[in-house]
């Protein structure tokens, strides 16, 4: 037997065995935060069990928590994973961001402190970067950070950090060199959150939820040792974390995946009924026809494209592709399942709708935000002209 369908055997074996009933299917995901108790108990067994197997990082090398899987085997666990419906035992900014930057740039002893961290979901990240006057012009921030023996002393806030408030560390880009030109004076640092200098404001949302603040920092202090890379060179280190974010690397290696929603074709059928086994309307069938190729087209090339790279490399500007695409395609999917619902599909609250429509109707709110953050969809289309076509400016 080769040793790939081996690994498939073992992992099927060992996921059967495993994996709870109550961690699969939708249902709750830690982020490691010590801030948020795990309610479910199977969620939190699961969690335990792939913690020690390595699995919540399945790539990283041992050294640091991981699981050391080549992309074949990854891609094989993940397929696995699907086959019975296991969820991922834990996901956040550590995982998907902080956590491949720093194997990449870290130095050993930043990977080691903490990347086994991350993997055993010991702590939760979150992302300062966009500031009042610095989103799609990022390089215009402001907040400062200035050395003062063994810590860098940070003035200044920062806007929409996603998390803030469940979040134990923070990585944050800050302006180290006034006087350099602006992509120039910008270093990357990480701050623990807990600390008197660090105040989280949450900012309500249309959809009634708070899950981003404004974060100020009043002599907050970041160990020397935690600068990543060189000083006032962070926008590279920066750049390149946004990549990571971008590529949601695990639904690139799954080929993209369809988070448990409904499928429209499924929807169209309980609310608007079939014909000859078809969606009854012709014109809501005809878009729902062109939503299903986009979305398969989308995947096949993600599977492509990841096919096509070195083994485990994390894509480059490409990424600004998928995040446009597949940022579009939730909003189109939203629409459509509002549109195939009619007035059901229009609930906020109250008996006269069913969880699910509750629900979707507060995802068609939040698929607004799809395309601004991470670098909103005219910022990507920006970089696809210059870095990927290589127009000129
Ligand atoms: C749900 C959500 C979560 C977020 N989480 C975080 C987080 O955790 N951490 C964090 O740091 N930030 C976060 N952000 C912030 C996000 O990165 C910014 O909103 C985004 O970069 C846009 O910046 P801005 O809001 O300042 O808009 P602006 O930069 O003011 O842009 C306004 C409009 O002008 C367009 N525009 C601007 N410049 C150009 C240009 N050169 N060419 C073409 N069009 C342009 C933009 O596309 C946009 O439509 C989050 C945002 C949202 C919506």
């Amino acid at each position: 037997m080769s040793d790939l369908k081996n690994f498939r055997e073992t992992t099927r074996a060992w996921l059967e065995e495993n994996c709870p009933p109550g961690a699969r299917g939708p249902g709750e995901v830690s982020n490691g935060s010590t801030k948020i108790v795990i309610e479910d108990s199977d969620t939190r067994l699961w969690l335990e069990r792939m913690v020690e197997k390595g699995w919540t990082v399945p790539s990283w090398p041992k050294a640091y928590g991981g699981g050391g899987l080549s992309t074949a085997e990854y891609v094989i666990l993940l397929e696995e994973m699907k086959r019975i419906s296991g969820r991922p035992a834990l996901s956040g900014f550590g995982t998907s961001m902080i956590g491949p930057t720093l194997l990449e740039y870290g130095t050993e002893e930043q990977k080691l402190r903490h990347l086994p961290r991350i993997a055993r979901a010991e702590v939760e990240w979150c992302q300062g970067y966009s500031e009042p006057g610095a989103g799609s012009d990022l390089a215009s921030l402001q907040t400062r950070a200035m050395l003062d023996g063994d810590n860098y002393v940070i003035n200044g806030s920062k806007i929409w950090t996603s998390g803030a408030h469940n979040a134990d560390w923070m990585f944050i880009l800050v302006r180290t060199n006034p006087d350099a030109p602006k992509h120039e004076g910008i270093s990357f640092m990480l701050l623990p959150m807990d600390q008197p200098g660090v105040e989280v404001r949450p900012i309500k949302l249309i959809s009634g939820n708070s899950p981003f603040n404004e974060t100020f920092f009043d002599d907050a202090l970041a160990a020397r040792e935690d600068l990543v890379g060189e000083l006032d060179r962070g926008w590279t280190v920066g750049k390149r974390l946004l990549q990571h974010e971008r590529s949601g690397m695990e639904s690139l290696l799954q080929g993209g995946t369809s988070k448990g929603k409904s499928k429209l074709s499924s929807i169209a059928k309980d609310y608007i009924g079939e014909a000859d086994g078809k969606i009854a309307d012709s014109a809501m069938r005809d878009q729902v026809l062109q939503y299903e190729m986009a979305q398969r087209s989308l995947n096949l090339t993600k599977r492509r494209v990841i096919q096509e790279s070195a083994d485990g490399a994390t894509l480059g500007p490409a990424t600004s592709i998928f995040k446009v695409m597949s940022t579009d395609l939730e909003k189109i999917y939203s629409d459509l399942a509002t549109s195939l619902r009619g007035s059901q599909g229009f609930g906020w609250e109250g008996d006269a709708f069913t969880d699910t429509e509750l629900e979707d109707m507060r995802v068609l709110l939040s698929s607004r935000a799809a395309s601004i953050y991470s670098g909103s969809n005219e910022i990507q289309r920006n970089i696809i002209a210059k870095r990927v076509l290589g127009l000129p400016d």
